[in-house]
């Protein structure tokens, strides 16, 4: 059993229940956590607040040098934590170390952006005026976090918020809630209450963060369906919400592409962490005159892949995170089959793995835009695949969705990618080279995919609040005071 992290202390539950954490790959029960709910999302919040004003007035440089530190012990503790997030979410252990080399990143990147800026010296309207564009912080965040990279994503909202001068309470997810309490370990060298992590249900545990009305701002990773709730929970209070949803992003493969690199390339796209990447390639769309080739190839590719237990270091593809999430996969599957698509690799659950959320990575022909796995995320290992004719066709086809999360595109046509560029309604654009992350550029949706952005600058400043100061140093009175006519 494993404790909550509330102003620098290890604590049970206020009400002592606990909520039972699975391995996906054998769904066996390997640990409880506190299942909290709003007493302790009350005294989290106090600690938060608390703490909050001697941390915004923290120099910048020794607040860089205490984030700094974060990334140092999380780095030392690379093998331990990506071990305890594969046992916990299933995704192999080479994905889990590069998660926590990630957010240590992430967590040095801010240290040095965070001391960097304070706002701007903006030319002022009277000669006797000083005028500054201060940046400030907002107090509590509310980070609340999904299963799928918990610890990445937890980085790329506490460690701007962090930087900026704020406190945090995080609430993970009830699916991997461990890895991210044993970072109580990483931010201990901090005053205590500046990272307080609750863990628990999201009803019980989540919607209190959102509701405090002292919790200034929520910074939520999730579905599409908590995001809404959210929003409609949190608009009584106007209060600032950075909400990162689901995606369906679009893979476009142009004639010109070397199949040699496209073919493996979409695949990795589609299914890496089994699909389950909010970035994941959910459609694929390839031009008519090597569609049969890239589907007989990547038809053997996905037959080729290993499934099993992330602890393996031979397998390619883990487990799905839990039942629920496989049988909406399965359900889209039987959707596109029932509607006369052809499952041509996959679409099953594998036979030699009784135990465990598994499921063969599936790829789908004869699919189009009236089926769920076209329109809805699926968040499984599926690629389907449609072809096109005119790159124009491809864009549109692209843009057919509710989400603007990412899109991926190959090609060495400039203009392709000049107008796969202006045209494609997302966030991020990938040539080439799928689903990389860079800290120093930004991260987030267009459309119902969310609003905000992470990391980057722009990631700052989800964080700051902006003030305007008007200082007139000399201070004298105006002649547009009352009484008027005076001057006349
Ligand atoms: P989820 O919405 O079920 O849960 C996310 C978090 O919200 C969890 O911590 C959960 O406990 C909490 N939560 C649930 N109900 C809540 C409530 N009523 N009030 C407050 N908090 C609540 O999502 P998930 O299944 O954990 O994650 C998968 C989803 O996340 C996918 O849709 C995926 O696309 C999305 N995602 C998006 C991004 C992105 O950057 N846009 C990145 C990763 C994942």
């Amino acid at each position: 059993m494993r404790e909550m992290w509330i102003n620098g202390a290890l604590r049970a539950a206020a009400n002592g229940q606990t909520l039972p954490v699975q391995d996906p790959a054998t769904e066996e029960v390997i640990d409880q956590v506190p299942a909290g709910n709003a007493d302790d999302v009350r005294a989290a919040v106090d600690a938060a607040s608390a703490a909050f004003h001697a941390w915004r007035r923290i120099s910048a440089g020794e607040r860089a040098e205490l984030l700094h530190e974060v990334a140092a012990k999380l780095t030392a503790r690379t093998e331990a934590l990506a071990t305890l997030l594969t046992r916990e979410g299933g995704k192999p252990l080479v994905e889990n170390r590069d998660e926590m080399s990630w957010s240590a990143a992430c967590f040095r990147y801010y240290a040095e952006l965070g001391r960097n800026s304070r706002g701007r010296v903006i030319p002022s309207i009277e000669p006797s005026q000083l005028a500054l564009v201060l940046k400030e912080p907002y107090g509590v965040v509310g980070a609340i976090v999904p299963w799928n990279y918990p610890i990445l994503l937890m980085a790329w909202k506490v460690a701007p918020a962090l930087a900026a001068g704020n406190t945090v309470v995080i609430k993970p997810s009830e699916m991997t809630p461990l890895t991210t309490l044993a970072l109580a370990e990483v931010f201990d060298h901090l005053p205590p209450g500046v990272v307080n992590i609750v863990t628990g249900y999201g009803k019980d545990a989540g919607e209190p963060l959102v509701l405090d009305p002292r919790v200034r701002v929520i910074a939520f990773t999730g579905s599409l369906e908590t995001g809404r709730h959210i929003a409609r929970i949190a608009a009584d209070q106007i209060k600032k919400l950075h909400l990162e949803l689901g995606g369906k992003d679009a893979f476009i493969v142009a004639e010109d592409a070397d199949l040699d690199i496209a073919v493996p390339g979409v695949a990795w796209a589609a299914l890496l962490n089994t699909g389950q990447v909010c970035t994941s390639t959910e459609r694929v769309y390839v031009h008519e005159s090597i569609a049969p080739r890239f589907v007989d190839r990547i038809v053997d590719y996905a037959r080729g892949l290993r499934l099993g237990s992330g602890m393996n270091p031979d397998t390619d593809v883990g487990p799905m995170i839990g039942a629920q999430y496989r049988a909406k996969v399965e359900a889209h599957v039987e959707d596109a089959r029932a509607h006369g698509a052809q499952i041509l690799a996959g679409g099953q659950r594998p036979a030699g793995q009784p135990r465990g959320f598994f499921y063969e990575p599936t790829v789908l022909t004869g699919v189009d835009h009236s089926m769920r796995i076209m329109r809805e995320e699926t968040f499984g290992p599926t690629i389907p695949i449609m072809t096109y004719r005119r790159f124009d066709d491809a864009i549109q086809l692209a843009n057919d969705s509710p989400f603007g999360l990412g899109a991926n595109l190959y090609t060495h046509d400039a203009r392709k990618v000049k107008q796969f560029y202006e045209e494609v309604q997302a966030g991020t654009l990938w040539v080439n080279d799928p689903l990389t992350d860079n800290d120093a550029g930004p991260f987030g949706g267009m459309k119902m995919s969310g609003n905000g952005r992470e990391l980057g600058e722009e990631g700052l400043d989800e964080f700051r609040e902006t003030k305007h100061l008007h200082w007139d140093f000399e201070g004298g009175a105006k002649p547009w005071w009352y009484p008027y006519g005076r001057n006349e």
